[in-house]
């Protein structure tokens, strides 16, 4: 059996890529995927936040890129009815101290066209009523309460919000499908094929072996079994990363609209899930970031206790109204790092015909039609509507790592 391009993953990626190349060309795409159905790995744990603010310039251009494919949803996939759809509930920067942060930031967005509203606290108060505009940060420790006071400046991203992840790579899987893209569930790729220093395609777990001068590594988590195999990718450290989230009833006393919010003096972030009826919580802090697991298919799936309290910590800070009861539920995902400069990598490798969409980190959902955008655009050498702006050198795997000064997922 032979195909055009193999990817090795149906999560967010594989399926993004898959697409991006099925609707601009006539190549035969094969999708292999270990496990039984989609969501098997980072996807399926993702936050799927959708924010526009990065610090750098290229990675504003490709979220609005992503997140333009989540918004128009339904052109973007040619379903006429999809499982999911986008949730436009804003998203909410409070940077606690940093007077100057929110209006220098207005600023920037505003130029590279993203939409947002600068908030002084009555502003916000009116708009989001269960808030604290509270500047100082909480005692994530012990939990010690402080005299709150506001003054700060919030900046609201009026065009972001969130998507069910599983519903969206359902619905690529569907849009993979009409199109002719064969999408294989239980099926294990165990090496990539090289023949000098090209690929000619890959080996399955039971033995057999399929043909193809393009092979994508789109196995999240996994990313490392087949670089380390094919020896590409020295210079970088793609690292497997366990990332705690907590899910909380909504209780009646948190009344109005809640943004996904991103509460910068403590690191949390939350946002709303099941039509409002469920918080989301974690965290966007750097040293939530550093528990790497060397074996993604063992790690402990539920979340740390210290982990827990401290974000009930900061989330009674910042919605005062939250009673003190109910459960607390959790789980744990693995994300990517990249170890040198937090951002993914994707092309080409030195390997002529493997291609890699790896090291996404906790950008990968929202980026997803964008970096398949890359690929396709780079495979096919084509354009098409829903495409991104951004060069492919910016991403690709011999590039020179990006000077960062902050090296969380808000990098
Ligand atoms: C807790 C958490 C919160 C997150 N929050 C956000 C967020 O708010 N916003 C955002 O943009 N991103 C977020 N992310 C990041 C985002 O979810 C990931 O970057 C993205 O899902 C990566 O997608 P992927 O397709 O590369 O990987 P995966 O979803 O892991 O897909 C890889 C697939 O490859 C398959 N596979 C692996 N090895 C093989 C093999 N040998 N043969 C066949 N198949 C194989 C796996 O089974 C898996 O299904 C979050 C991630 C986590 C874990």
């Amino acid at each position: 059996m032979s195909a055009d391009v193999i990817i090795i993953g149906a999560g967010i990626i594989g399926l993004s890529t898959a697409w991006q190349l099925a609707r601009r060309s006539q190549l035969k795409i094969l999708v292999l995927e270990k496990g039984a159905a989609v969501g098997e790995g980072s996807t399926g744990a993702s936050s799927a936040v959708c924010r526009h603010r990065y610090t750098l310039e290229e990675m504003v251009v490709l979220a609005r890129d992503g997140i333009h494919a989540y918004r128009h949803w339904q052109d973007f996939t040619r379903l006429d009815e999809p499982r999911a759809a986008f949730q436009n509930d804003g998203v909410l920067w409070m940077p606690g101290a940093d007077l100057d942060w929110a209006g220098i930031e207005h600023e920037r967005m505003s130029a590279l066209g993203i939409r947002t509203a600068l908030m002084d606290d009555a502003e916000l108060q009116a708009r989001f009523p269960a808030f604290s505009v509270c500047i100082q940060a909480p005692d994530m420790e012990a939990g010690t309460e402080h005299l709150c006071s506001g003054g700060g400046k919030h900046l609201l991203e009026l065009d972001g919000g969130y998507m069910d992840p599983v519903a969206a790579t359902e619905d690529l899987l569907e849009a993979c499908r009409k199109c002719g893209v064969e999408v294989c569930f239980r099926t294990s790729v165990i090496q990539v094929l090289e023949e000098g220093g090209r690929v000619s395609g890959v080996e399955l777990g039971d033995g057999s072996q399929l043909e193809a001068p393009l092979v994508i590594n789109a196995a999240g988590p996994w990313c490392n079994d087949f670089l380390t195999q094919l020896g590409v990718l020295q210079s970088w450290t793609l690292a497997p990363t366990r990332i705690q989230v907590l899910y909380l009833d909504r209780p009646p006393e948190l009344v109005g609209d809640i943004p996904v919010t991103l509460d910068m003096q403590s690191g949390m972030y939350f946002r709303l899930q099941n039509s409002g009826q469920q918080l989301v919580v974690g965290s966007a802090s750097e040293r939530d970031e550093q528990e790497v697991i060397d074996t993604p298919d063992e790690f402990e799936r539920f979340p740390d206790e210290a982990f827990k309290l401290a974000r009930l910590h900061a989330l009674h800070h910042r919605l005062p109204a939250l009673p003190y009861r109910g459960s607390v539920r959790g789980y744990c995902g693995l994300y990517t790092v990249n170890k040198q400069d937090m951002h993914p990598i994707v092309g080409e490798t030195e390997v002529a015909g493997f291609y890699v969409a790896n090291g996404l980190s906790g950008h990968g959902f929202k980026l997803a039609p964008a970096i398949g955008s890359l690929l396709a655009q780079q495979i096919c050498g084509e354009k098409a509507d829903f495409d991104t702006e951004v060069q492919g050198s910016f991403l690709a795997p011999d590039r020179a790592p990006i000077p960062l000064s902050d090296k969380s997922v808000l990098a």
